[in-house]
């Protein structure tokens, strides 16, 4: 593969060719964005950035816009849980209104009830002054005695829920205090969410355009793994490949630190899109891998043997080419 690299040689398969557009070695700060030249120099050379290097610069503007929104999120995350404490309070205001209501529909049945039982009374004690007979009156006299304990059980019922309307009504007021309280600090959160927002709104919409640019010269699949390893790593979504020890051909994963194989960083150093087999990040380096490697001995000696992709025997699946 580097032979075919040096040669100047274009991937044939289309995989190939969307993907490792560069014989790329892997230094975002030197490889320039290069899409609108030809995508071969005078000696054959393939020009055009490698599809690592344009995503790791994408995934530095992501980075930059991340730490940019950290204070914004911050006051997004506050302002969010006070509304709803606030919705707690206004749903208990709610309910206490509610039973409020009820009890006052209650009392003023009540009320009613004990209004005709005092006519009722009142043309019975008439009715008793104009009795004939004794047994007339004791029949009066029963009935208006019936009458004083139903309208005592009324007015003892009607003066416990009195009493639990004062209680309620204690109770909402307490709500609609803390709801007011509420409000006040939502309306402080939602004006610092507003300042920070636009404190860092020129940065943002900078860095996206700036993510947008740069996200046009990288295939959609290359795109959607960075995004998706973004989503589930963050900062570690791209990691820099350690180097252990060259001469040996050691070299690590910066994010899970388990042995990258040979092929895998050969892969990365021609400039394709190379994931750590292990915890799935996409690789890169900062470093020249292949010029520095060349300087190494051209063959790796006993000690290959025993390199550690063989010793761990983890992560020496062949490196992965989406
Ligand atoms: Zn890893």
């Amino acid at each position: 593969m580097r032979a075919r690299a040096e040669r100047g040689q274009v991937p044939t398969t289309p995989t190939e060719a969307s993907i490792a557009r560069g014989a790329g070695i892997v230094d975002a700060d030197r490889l320039e964005c290069r899409h609108k030249e030809p995508p071969v120099d005078s000696l054959g050379r393939n020009k055009a950035m490698s599809v690592t290097a344009a995503l790791l610069k994408v995934f530095r503007v992501d980075q930059q816009l991340r730490g940019l929104k950290t204070r914004l999120h911050a006051a997004e995350r506050f302002l969010a849980e006070q509304e709803k404490l606030l919705k707690g309070v206004e749903d208990r205001y709610a309910a206490l209104a509610s039973q409020l209501k009820q009890l006052r529909v209650s009392i003023s049945g009540e009320e009613g009830e004990t209004a005709s039982i005092d006519v009722r009374m009142a043309k019975l004690r008439e009715q008793m002054n104009e009795a004939k007979t004794n047994k007339e009156y004791s029949a009066f006299l029963a009935e208006l005695d019936s009458l004083k304990k139903k309208k005592k059980e009324i007015e003892d019922a009607e003066l416990a829920q009195m009493g639990q309307v004062e209680s309620l009504t204690n109770q909402a007021a307490e709500q609609a205090k803390a709801r007011d309280e509420r409000k006040a600090i939502i309306a402080k959160a939602r004006a610092e969410r507003d300042e920070r927002a636009a404190e860092i709104k020129g940065r943002v919409d900078e860095l996206t355009s700036q993510r947008t640019t740069f996200a046009a010269d990288i295939p959609p699949e290359a795109l959607r793994i960075l995004d998706e390893m973004s989503t589930k790593k963050g900062d570690e979504a791209m990691s820099p490949v350690e180097v252990v020890d060259r001469r040996a051909h050691e070299w690590s994963c910066g994010s899970c630190m388990m042995t990258l194989t040979v092929e895998t960083v050969n892969s990365l150093s021609v400039g394709r899109l190379t994931r750590c087999p292990s915890c799935k990040v996409v690789l890169f380096s900062e470093e020249d891998l292949v010029s520095q490697k060349a300087a190494a001995p051209p063959k790796p000696k006993a000690k290959a043997k025993t390199a550690p992709a063989s010793r761990k025997g983890k992560a020496s699946a062949p490196a992965e080419v989406e």
